[in-house]
């Protein structure tokens, strides 16, 4: 496994890769459901890269920048373990060098949910993976369904943009609780981490009501918000039932729906999602 720092060393590694590359972009604190984007990139590319990158572009306060978890020489080892090739590392100024001064920003796939929960979110997201998409010219890049809205606003970006890479959308992977894997756990306390499967009860209830034929997306929304009033230690940000294409918020669930919701358990975000029908 090769390991590089810089945009130049990054090309002259792949000038001699065999294709097709498929590229892994993550922020680090790698975990099993990173590792699941890596093995479907393996079993369908003949070179594997993964990026390690905290964006600070993509984070509102600085202070939720600095507290994200870090820790390469552990993120190495499970890249090595899980069979990557290239590992791309980057410093900020690697990526933004001086003078940096574009901003990719998609229109309104990117408006509601998470673009409404966090100002320029978006914006941070689609620019550095269009950097990289433009960086790695892989023929396939994963993404995982966890962030189901940051998936779609990819595939927007590099629909427009006419950029060759085919984005690939893979499932969310779960601690045996139901709880979706995510970086920012390793920051829950114990009892926060007791209280954070609410998140998926929540959703669960939710999608049931609907299988059970609740129509109403705002009766939908109410039974989420009920489970997670149940748990204290949650502070619901946002529950939404919305189309899966455009995200609007449904009044009348007629065809599939997407229930998600965020909400902060130890000042730390959580997100979740659940499609039905
Ligand atoms: P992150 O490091 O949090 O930016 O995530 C990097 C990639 O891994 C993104 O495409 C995420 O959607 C994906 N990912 C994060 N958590 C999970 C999970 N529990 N299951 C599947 N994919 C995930």
């Amino acid at each position: 496994m090769q390991v590089v720092r810089t945009r130049a060393e990054l090309r002259a590694v792949l000038v001699a890769a065999t294709r097709p590359v498929g590229l892994v972009p993550t922020m680090g604190w790698l975990h099993a459901g990173h590792v699941s984007l890596v093995d479907r990139a393996r079993a369908e590319s003949a070179t594997v890269v993964v990026s390690i990158f905290v964006n600070p572009r993509q984070f509102g306060q600085s202070a939720d920048f600095a507290r994200y978890p870090r820790n390469e020489a552990r993120d190495l080892a499970m890249c090595e373990a899980a069979g990557v090739d290239v590992v791309f590392a980057p410093s900020v100024d690697e990526v933004y060098p001086p003078g940096f001064d574009t901003r990719v920003s998609v229109g309104a796939i990117a408006g509601p949910l998470e673009g409404a929960a966090r100002p320029g979110h978006f914006d941070g997201v689609a620019t550095v993976v269009a950097i990289l998409f433009a960086l790695v010219g892989a023929e396939r890049a994963y993404f995982g369904l966890k962030d189901y809205q940051q998936v779609q606003v990819i595939r927007r970006m590099a629909t427009d943009l006419a950029l060759p890479t085919e984005v690939v959308a893979c499932e969310t992977v779960r601690e045996p609780d139901g709880l979706a894997m995510s970086s920012r756990n390793a920051r829950l306390t114990p009892d926060g981490r007791a209280a954070a499967p609410v998140l998926r009860r929540a959703l669960l209830a939710g999608a049931a009501r609907v299988r059970a034929g609740e129509r109403s997306g705002a009766a939908v929304r109410d039974v989420m918000l009920a489970v997670l009033a149940e748990e204290p230690a949650a502070t619901p940000d946002y529950v939404s039932v919305a189309n899966p294409d455009t995200l609007a918020e449904l009044d009348a669930v007629a065809g599939q729906a997407l229930l998600s919701l965020a909400a902060l358990i130890d000042e730390v975000r959580l997100i979740d999602n659940e499609r039905v029908l």
